[in-house]
């Protein structure tokens, strides 16, 4: 179980199709390094920079998964889970908050808003990978 999956993180089987993730966050350098990881983990990647682009994403192309950073410009990361929670196209679609600023109470409030886990950055590698093979669809059909 705490095997590394170095090469293959999330142990995809060969033939299916990819995860599709999109990850909601503003910072340029943080989304970068979300991106490459997805990448190499075997995921298509999609990106918004602000929670309104992601609610729009998020409605449009139904990921398997998204990655939202708490905070956000203008609406926080907070109201759009919940947004996206609130709304029955989006209200499956596991949400995951990353926050820069772990801030005592913050884990309960990303619950709370709908996150179904929360990892805070820097990001730790396994336990980002322990994350998403818990709450991405395994065999290419999605779970939900
Ligand atoms: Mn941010």
């Amino acid at each position: 179980m705490d095997q590394d999956h170095a090469d293959d993180p999330l142990s995809l089987p060969p033939g299916g199709t990819c995860p599709r993730v999109l990850v909601v966050e503003d910072n340029a350098i943080n989304l970068e390094l979300v991106v490459a990881l997805l990448k190499q983990g075997g995921c298509e990647v999609l990106v918004a920079e602000t929670a309104e682009a992601g609610l729009r994403l998020a409605r449009a192309d139904r990921p398997d998964l998204i990655l939202m950073d708490l905070q956000l410009p203008v609406m926080s990361g907070y109201e759009a889970v919940q947004r996206l929670k609130a709304d029955a196209a989006t209200a499956s679609i596991p949400v995951v908050a990353l926050t820069a600023q772990a801030m005592r109470g913050d884990e309960a409030r990303a619950r709370e808003a709908g996150c179904v886990a929360y990892l805070t950055k820097p990001l730790n590698t396994r336990l980002f990978w322990n994350v998403l093979r818990r709450f991405l669809p395994r065999d290419g059909v999605p779970s939900r």
